[in-house]
């Protein structure tokens, strides 16, 4: 690619990975250099400023971004995440992914995250809710239904999306319930939305499951991370009878081959907040749990969980990328060369339940009409089913990863919209 303006915009290690990834994809495409970066690099990056008053009468400001990737199908759409390591770097590297993802699983999306460099439970109630507001109240100018509708990503959840629902709404002088998804059901939110991420990745672990050839009540898995993604995974694997014998989030780690209560886990992080403090006897050092020996490992954290140390000691058969970018460039080759055949179902396809369900949402709000639970769960299993074949058909097809196969196949779709449209002027 060659370099542009924008080039040293985009920096840090998750925007590498992103780039090498595509560069990768785009050889395997035979992508002429002069086109990769029209389908590469972000189309606009948005920063600003949120000042906030802090409970004890100071006055803080944090740094918000919003990187909305393109415009070719449709608007852009994705996550906002609130964490202390996100800059524009990061949330360009997960506009682009979710990119590829929308195209993979068809939906009428460009990729758009965004996110504030802050740690949310820093902040009191109080002090989310005006810093939420601030940053929706920022992004007025730049963002709508029809231009880029947020998401919730890590730190962020369905009350954030309310405050920013309200907010634009406010400076509206309507409801636009449109304007984001992963809302309550109570103000224009879809059912399933909550759990859509969740139950997506625990429908292809099963799907893998069978096409490995491992039975449910034999089966063990291990989950980093225990926020929405990891905990809704651990619930909906161990009701499918899978032993869930690891899980850990930011503050602890937990490992006991003979199985873990998932339940109570979940019950005690709704009281607490974290999993410190659950279960003293089951401790574990963080990074040691994911080399434990299990049947399935689901990162349902951060990006580069699995990276060159520890990839070539990881112990399952199926890898299922409910983060994104949990997998890097190096990881991916020590775990191609290891000969086991790992069963890795890519982030694009494995967390695509969270983006497929808020599109349902979007159409929903939209069209001011709602449909049950079962009718939202049907499609979007159909819809991750038909891309779960096209990847495997296209990874035998071309000898290429599950993960080429998918990135291969979004790139593929974005990359013959944008020939098919031309260029402007
Ligand atoms: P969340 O904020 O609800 O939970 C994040 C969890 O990760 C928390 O339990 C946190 O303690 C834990 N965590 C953070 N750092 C950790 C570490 N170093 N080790 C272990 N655990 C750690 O966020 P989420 O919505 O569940 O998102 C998790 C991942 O899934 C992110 O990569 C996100 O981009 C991706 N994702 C989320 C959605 C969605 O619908 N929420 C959809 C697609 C992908």
């Amino acid at each position: 690619m060659s370099a542009t303006s924008q080039a040293g915009l985009y920096q840090g290690p998750v925007f590498e990975m992103a780039r090498r990834q595509f560069n990768q994809v785009a050889d395997h495409l035979n992508i002429a250099f002069d086109e990769r970066e029209r389908i590469f690099m972000p189309k606009r990056a948005i920063a600003v400023s949120c000042p906030i008053h802090r409970d004890d009468g100071s006055v803080a400001v944090f740094n918000g971004y919003r990187v909305q990737h393109h415009l070719t199908l449709g608007p852009t759409k994705g996550g906002t995440r609130f964490a202390p390591s996100v800059d524009v770097g990061e949330v360009g590297a997960l506009a682009i992914w979710m990119s590829w993802k929308c195209a993979l699983v068809g939906l009428p999306y460009g990729g758009g995250k965004g996110g504030i460099t802050v740690d949310p439970y820093t902040l009191s109630l109080r002090e989310l809710e005006a810093l939420s507001r601030r940053y929706m109240q920022e992004m007025i100018p730049f963002v709508g239904p029809h231009i880029d509708v947020m998401a919730p990503d890590m730190g962020t959840d369905e009350r954030v999306m309310a405050w920013f629902m309200d907010t634009y709404s406010m400076y509206s002088g309507s409801t636009v319930t449109e304007i984001v998804t992963g809302k309550p059901v109570a103000c224009g939110g879809t059912l399933g939305r909550r759990e859509a991420t969740g139950r997506g990745v625990a429908f292809l672990i099963g799907r893998a499951m069978e096409i490995v050839g491992i039975e449910s009540a034999q089966a063990t898995a291990i989950i980093q991370g225990f926020g929405n993604v990891g905990s809704i995974a651990a619930l909906e694997l161990a009701q499918r009878g899978v032993r869930i014998v690891g899980v850990s989030d930011h503050s602890a780690a937990y490992y006991d081959p003979c199985g873990l209560d998932v339940e109570a886990l979940v019950a005690f992080t709704r009281e607490n907040r974290f999993l410190k403090g659950a279960l003293a006897e089951a401790l574990i050092d963080s990074d040691e749990l994911l080399v434990q020996p299990c049947d399935i490992l689901v990162p349902a954290a951060m990006e580069r969980a699995i990276t060159a140390d520890n990839a070539g000691r990881i112990k399952c058969r199926i890898l299922a990328e409910g983060a994104n970018g949990p997998t890097t460039p190096e990881a991916d080759q020590i775990i191609a060369k290891r000969g086991d055949e790992i069963f890795v179902l890519p982030d694009i396809l494995c967390n695509a339940g969270g983006v497929i369900v808020s599109y349902f949402e979007w159409v929903q709000d939209l069209q001011r009409f709602f449909w049950d639970e079962p009718e939202v769960l049907d499609k979007l299993y159909g819809t991750l089913e038909r891309a779960l074949q096209r990847v495997m058909a296209r990874a035998v097809r071309d000898g290429i990863s599950n993960r080429d196969a998918a990135l291969a196949l979004g790139v593929e779709t974005v990359r013959n919209a944008k020939a098919i449209r031309g260029l402007f002027p």
